[in-house]
């Protein structure tokens, strides 16, 4: 026992934070966590979860469309937001008790007040209370970025505030390329409101492979989505009820809602980071070496806070690596290749590995792709290519990268990440027999 009032600190109820609070505890350790908003953090509170929640309400149009094109008679379809936001509302209260009871129950005391940093031992609480502990561990996540020079950008909302919103917005400006924005482009798109998505880049998805972009692009219009890409947000403006927004490209259209997704910082502002010592890397998240271990010794930081892959997943297996590395005496580092993820536009995008340029930088390689049009979709004459792809390396037949984009793909992702993950070649998918007749049998 130390002479400290804990073993170890945790600030930040996320994913990271509640894992690595949870397991250490479970070690035995004297554990305290400070959560300054609500338990279970952005994935659960902001971000995959009522997100998925939402691609699930958005893509019954789909579904209906294609069923009258089997035969079916569908009656009046009527979305109603304030249903939706109703069972939005309770299902996240309840994720949120069961993250607060299942860190609770191995004796983690829990603070719902913000924490900072003091000393490289001491963390205070909003509330005054000081606390010593033998190790702390920053698990703070990282808030949406939005660029401060446009004027009028205090009239747009992030994913903070979409998930709270009491109204479906009728018109709707998405701004941003990455997965979040064609996310809530394509979840807004579906229910109903009329949106125009717009990124300064060429091409949406950046870092992405770039044919499952361009398809993406391509579906994402096709499903009546107003996608501008090279154009920007010069300012946005009150008129009554809505915004005026001006764009570079000389439009401006009026909306009841802007959304910016145009990246997230981590959570280093104000922590008392500084004070107890602790490096940061030029994007100001918290620098830390393959153990989560930052500059001064006793203090940890795991998940979007390091900004190395902000995914829930990763965020999770580094509070579970560093709780083995400190309490269970096993120095454990997270691998963070070949982690497979999926974009859930419609259809979604499951990806692993490398892209086809990245793959191409670092030497020969052949390409393996199919787009087509699916059987299910047929009858109702909705055209929305899926892509299967496969990037292989012509020096050892490794499959380096598989891109699907296909209804599910988010699924089938999780299983050839199994493969790639293994070392497979392009002679080992060749090997297994085909699923017939499905859409995934293009991969062998
Ligand atoms: P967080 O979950 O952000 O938790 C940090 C917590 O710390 C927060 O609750 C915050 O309130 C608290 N905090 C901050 N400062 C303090 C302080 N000083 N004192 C006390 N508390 C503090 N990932 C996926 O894998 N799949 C997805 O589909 C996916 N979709 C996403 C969709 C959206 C819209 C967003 C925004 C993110 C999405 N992510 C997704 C990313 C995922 O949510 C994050 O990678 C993950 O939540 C990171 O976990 P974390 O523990 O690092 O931080």
């Amino acid at each position: 026992m130390s002479d400290f009032d804990l073993d170890l600190f945790v600030i930040g109820g996320g994913s990271g934070g509640v894992r690595a609070a949870r397991v250490a505890a479970e070690t035995g350790a004297r554990v305290a966590l400070a959560e300054e908003y609500r338990m279970g953090g952005t994935c659960v509170i902001r971000g995959c979860v009522p997100k998925k929640l939402m691609v699930f309400a958005s893509g019954f149009p789909r579904a209906f469309e294609d069923a009258v094109g089997y035969g079916w008679t569908v009656g009046e379809t009527k979305f109603d937001w304030s249903v939706f936001k109703r069972e939005l509302d309770r299902e996240l209260d309840r994720l949120e008790s069961v993250y607060t009871r299942n860190v609770g129950r191995p004796g983690v005391e829990i603070h719902h007040e913000r924490a900072t940093i003091t000393g490289p031992n001491e963390v205070t609480l909003a509330s005054g209370k000081v606390l010593t502990t033998k190790y702390i561990l920053v698990a703070t996540g990282g808030h949406p970025f939005v660029p401060e020079t446009t004027p009028g950008h205090e009239l747009a909302i992030t994913s903070n505030e979409v998930f709270l919103l009491e109204k479906l917005p009728a018109k709707m400006l998405v701004v941003g390329g990455g997965y979040i924005a064609c996310e809530m482009a394509q979840i807004f798109a579906g229910l109903g409101t009329q949106v125009t998505q717009i990124y300064r880049g060429t091409q949406i998805l950046r870092g992405f492979d770039t044919t499952a972009a361009e398809l993406i692009a391509e579906n994402m219009l096709s499903s009546g989505i107003d996608l501008h890409t090279s154009c920007d947000v010069v300012s946005l403006t009150k008129k009554g009820d809505q915004i005026e927004v001006q764009l570079t490209d000389g439009t401006s259209p009026d909306v009841d809602v802007v959304l910016y997704a145009t990246g997230r910082k981590p959570n280093t502002k104000g922590l008392g980071l500084e004070k107890a010592g602790v490096e940061l890397t030029p994007s100001g998240a918290v620098k830390v070496d393959e153990y989560s271990q930052t500059n001064i010794p006793n203090i940890y930081a795991v998940g979007d806070v390091t900004d190395r892959l902000q995914l829930t997943p990763i965020a999770i297996r580094e509070g579970q690596a560093f709780v083995e590395t400190v309490f269970n005496n096993n120095p454990t580092a997270v691998d963070h290749g070949d982690v497979p993820s999926a974009v859930f536009t419609q259809p979604e995008y499951g990806a692993v590995g490398l892209s086809e340029t990245a793959a191409r930088a670092q030497g020969e390689v052949d390409i393996y792709e199919t787009i087509f049009n699916p059987m299910q979709t047929a009858f109702a004459g909705r055209t929305q290519r899926v892509l299967f792809k496969l990037v292989v390396s012509r020096e050892t037949n490794r499959v380096l990268g598989c891109h699907i984009v296909a209804p599910g793909a988010g699924e089938m992702i999780q299983l050839a990440g199994v493969a790639i993950k293994m070392g497979a070649t392009k002679a080992d998918f060749d090997r297994v027999v085909a699923v017939h007749p499905t859409m995934a049998e293009e991969i062998v």
